[in-house]
């Protein structure tokens, strides 16, 4: 097999948004990297989606904004409906709609120009470990067979099914699986219109226990006259499935009458703060894998990217100096939490609590505009819940309007701010990680009582 060398510095799993990021890094970086997929080369990039992403996103990263035939259209907002439908948020934000493959093909390119080595059409099985070490990943590929890539560190950029991860050893400490009730199952369609979206540049998103129990549903323009149209519905026992609820409930819209089906597909959407850890010795995880992803809307093109840049940093430096313990690999827990995990913590509290409330109660939350359009925009962007919102929830308890429904949202908000702050203190050392863990579950435990 030519394109393999005895070892690389980088082996990384996965050359969705995650892994090209990390690929392109390391390689740019000067280590020698690997990067493999199950995916021939030309279909990487393909990925069930809605395709959004925040144009702040490129500009943290460096990245060029997408043109050409990697747009599909600029968006300038995302507008939240109540289950009435009658009442609606809009939230302000520059952002873009992507066609996934030719974007997922830039990234790819980034990576090999700066050297890295794509091994496609391989599908990765497990880690391989030796001395307490994750060494590299056992592969498999056509005609070839089995194989063995070895690496000084290993990145699980996979996906939410997390291959190598999932495959962990106990001993490092990582979940095999996620909670159920802390992903979303999702399908999408992309369909061309017989007549016009109302607004093609607003995306816009439906809350509502009967369109989508525990998630929503959502129309994104796709392109002239095409929308992008799915749900995502909570994964616990028992879900309905997302696709006959989007024909019986979502597709029967007069705006859907006499649309033509383009593309259509299903997948899973992590919902929940990112993993506690994200490293062990010789091994990292980052984007969809490590659930990197917006809890609260399940946005994670952007989180993924900047996981997959913040964890190839570390791994160079890790290589550059030798030592790749999970000790050296660290330091990338604390750069996400700082700059994405934190943020993404407190969103997820408010996310169960979301998810648990009636559409009755999300109706009068949103008709008495409780929590604003700017605090949304606010918490959006990574800012904590503010004291406005408290005093107003203060205000309209006083007022005795549903004073159950006020008080857990009050309660909500404080423990948020109690998350936010236990993530702003996530331990610089590996050492004080245990009693760390132990404190943010006992709030994720209170959080799902409230
Ligand atoms: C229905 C839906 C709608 C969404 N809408 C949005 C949205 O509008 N905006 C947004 O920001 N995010 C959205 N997301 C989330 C977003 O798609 C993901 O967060 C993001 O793509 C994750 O990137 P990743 O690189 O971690 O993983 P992926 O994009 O899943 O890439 C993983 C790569 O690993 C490869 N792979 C998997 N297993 C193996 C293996 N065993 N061996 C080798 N290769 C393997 C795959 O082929 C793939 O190329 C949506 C997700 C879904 C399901």
């Amino acid at each position: 097999m030519e394109v393999l060398k005895a070892r690389y510095d980088l082996l990384v799993v996965g050359a969705g948004v995650a892994g090209c990021m990390a690929a392109r890094v390391a390689a740019g970086r000067g280590l020698s990297v690997c990067i493999v997929d199950v995916k021939p080369r030309e279909r990487i990039g393909e990925k069930v989606c809605a395709d959004a992403i925040g144009k702040h996103h490129f500009d943290r990263l460096g990245l060029a904004y997408p043109r050409g035939e990697e747009l599909k259209a600029r968006i300038k907002g995302v507008r939240v409906f109540s289950p009435s439908k009658r009442v609606s948020y809009f939230v302000e934000g520059n952002g873009f709609i992507v066609n996934r493959r030719p974007f997922g093909q830039r990234l790819l390119r980034g990576a090999l120009d700066v050297g890295a080595e794509l091994l496609d059409e391989a599908k990765a099985l497990r880690p391989l470990i030796k001395d307490g070490f994750v060494v590299g990943a056992e592969v498999k590929r056509k005609p070839e067979g089995k194989m063995e890539v070895y690496a000084e560190v290993t990145i699980d950029a996979s996906g939410f099914l997390a291959t190598l991860r999932s495959k962990m050893p106990p001993e490092a400490g990582f979940p095999t699986k996620i909670d159920r009730r802390d992903y979303c199952v999702g399908y999408r369609e992309v369909r061309e219109l017989e007549g016009e979206l109302d607004e093609p540049d607003v995306c816009h998103i439906y809350l509502s226990s009967a369109l989508a129990p525990g998630g929503y549903a959502w129309v994104f323009p796709a392109g002239e006259g095409k929308a992008n149209v799915g749900l995502g519905v909570q994964a616990v026992e028992g879900h309905p499935n997302p696709r006959s609820l989007l024909y019986e409930r979502v597709l029967s819209w007069t705006l859907f009458e006499g649309s033509r089906v383009l593309e259509a597909g299903g997948w899973f959407i992590p919902t929940r703060r990112p993993l506690e850890n994200m490293v062990w010795n010789g091994f990292m995880v980052a984007g969809d894998a490590a659930c990197q992803a917006n809890p609260l809307h399940g946005g994670g093109i952007g989180q993924s990217l900047l996981g997959g840049s913040l964890a190839a940093e570390v791994a160079s430096d890790a290589v550059e100096a030798g030592d790749v313990s999970l000790k050296a690999l660290w330091v990338y827990n604390v750069r996400f939490m700082q700059l994405m995990g934190a943020r993404n913590a407190e969103l997820d509290v408010f996310r169960i609590f979301l998810q648990k409330l009636t559409d009755d109660e999300i109706e009068y939350g949103m008709s008495k505009r409780l929590i604003t359009e700017e605090e949304l925009a606010r918490v959006s962007e990574g800012e904590s819940i503010s004291l406005s919102a408290f005093a107003k929830i203060s205000k309209a308890l006083r007022a005795l309007g549903r004073p159950g429904f006020l008080r857990r949202l009050s309660r909500t908000l404080k423990l948020m701010r109690a998350v936010r702050s236990h993530y702003d203190a996530y331990p610089e050392e590996p050492e004080g990680f245990r009693a760390w863990r132990e404190e943010a579950q006992r709030l994720f435990e209170a959080a799902r009582e409230l």
